[in-house]
């Protein structure tokens, strides 16, 4: 009989990415996926420390599993991604249940660490490698027909802000050969793919350091020459690194979906300052105008931090009237949340803990309602819409989505699946909108 394997993954999409490596290195051991924990011969979490709660919430999880371990001295318990990378050999010794503590550049170690953990040998491995080795260990997505699949173009991150663990964890910023990236989406584009979304932790700086001086802007390009791939999307920038040749990507390459999450954490210069995120308010609206003249339709998302250490009732109004200016499709709101080895720690901060929580909840009302408004504005309204699959909801219907990312379902058959269709919307909800098929 197959092992089987229970994965779960908290946090970013890459994490999404390192998890279907780590699905692919467990299948090469003869394990099989289960949804169900306690059907399971190995459990591993892919773990997220961008936040305290999140690291709070793995740490909590991992102690469910604790009576399993009792009931079935076999099962091997494995922790992977950024919580194992900080915290290392201290998971092994709070967590007596735990195997296998694997870091973000230890993936590639996981089948012998298994190995030993079934000879009863417990053990942890979170060291950096060099940028040679790591060149060598970029995941590669798997050809498994899905519509929509992730692609890995760089990790890391050099910017070192001010509130954030991300260079702690993933290391220094590496880029992957662009004739790597262009060979991986040609192979998925093969076996039925249409929309890739190119990720990393700054894609704006993807190419610094390679030889053949090729920009983003210039991947995107190459990506766009693949006659299969009908939708790209690009994930995370920094708004200090966007370029206007990237920009100008929006206007030229058609392919190119008119959505753009750039986070920008704060309106006050005061607290960007502090952040260490390197551009002003000015310099940040300025790039919105400029994606907004040259394409015209395009939606924002962003990230928000509440509540850095410092922040004044006037450095807040700036970043809500910035929400206000803009008129961001969606947010990722944060109250900010203290890291290990981060610069904001020595951060002077009095702000009172019931303050920073009305601020973050006034954030969030003016954020849901300018949400609201933007996608009530689709109803009655025709828009493409690349269907993915069958809709979770099981009852019957398809779904996908519009070029903003947008989740639509609506009636049709498991045929359009793979195929771009024109859908009236006809009622947005909070994270998806409902659709009817139009007769073309
Ligand atoms: S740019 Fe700043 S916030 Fe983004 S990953 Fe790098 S250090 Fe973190």
């Amino acid at each position: 009989m197959e092992k089987k394997f229970y994965l779960e993954t908290f946090g970013c999409q890459m994490n999404v990415v390192d998890s279907e490596q780590i699905a692919g290195l467990l299948e090469e051991m003869g394990y099989e996926p289960t949804s169900i924990p306690e059907e399971a011969d190995l459990i591993l979490l892919n773990t997220c420390t961008i936040r305290e709660k999140a690291e709070r919430k793995v740490v909590g999880h991992l102690w469910q599993f604790k009576p399993l371990k009792e009931s079935n001295p076999e099962l091997i318990i494995a922790v992977g991604g950024c919580v194992a990378q900080q915290e290392g050999e201290r998971l092994l010794e709070q967590l007596p249940h735990v195997g296998v503590v694997f870091g973000t550049h230890n993936i590639h170690r996981l089948p012998e660490m298994i190995q030993n953990a079934k000879k009863g040998r417990r053990s942890h491995e979170v060291a950096f490698l060099d940028k040679e080795s790591r060149l060598r260990l970029f995941p590669t997505r798997r050809c498994d027909g899905s519509i929509s699949q992730f692609v890995t173009v760089m990790q890391g991150c050099d910017n070192f802000c001010a509130y954030c663990v991300v260079p702690h964890v993933r290391g220094r910023e590496i880029s992957r050969p662009s004739t790597e990236i262009v060979a991986e989406v040609r192979r998925l584009a093969e076996n039925g793919t249409r929309e890739v979304t190119l990720v990393g932790q700054n894609v704006n700086s993807y190419g610094n350091y390679l030889p053949d001086g090729l920009s983003f802007a210039g991947l995107l390009v190459r990506v766009h020459e693949i006659p299969e791939i009908e939708r790209i999307r690009f994930v995370t920038s920094h708004p200090r690194d966007i370029s206007d040749e990237l920009i100008k990507c929006f206007a030229d390459l058609p392919k190119l979906c008119s959505h753009i999450h750039l986070p920008f954490q704060s309106g006050s210069d005061r607290i960007l300052g502090l952040m260490g995120r390197g551009y002003s308010r000015r310099a940040y609206l300025d790039k919105v105008a400029f994606l907004k003249r040259v394409c015209p339709d395009i939606r924002l998302t962003t990230d928000i931090i509440v509540g850095f250490p410092g922040e004044t009732e006037e450095d807040f109004q700036d970043t809500l009237a910035l929400v206000e200016e803009v008129r961001f499709a969606d947010a990722f709101t944060f109250l900010y949340s203290p890291r290990p080895n981060t610069r904001a720690l020595n951060l002077q901060d009095e702000t009172p803990g019931v303050v920073k929580q009305q601020r973050f909840q006034c954030l969030l009302d003016i954020q849901e309602q300018i949400s609201l408004e933007v996608w009530a504005g689709d109803v009655g309204k025709n828009f493409p819409v690349l269907v993915e699959g069958e809709s979770r909801q099981g009852n019957g219907q398809i779904f996908g989505r519009t070029v903003w990312n947008r989740i639509v379902n609506f009636n049709g058959g498991s045929e359009l699946i793979g195929r771009t269709v024109p859908v009236k919307i006809i009622a947005s909800y909070k994270n998806s909108q409902l659709g009817e098929s139009v007769k073309i």
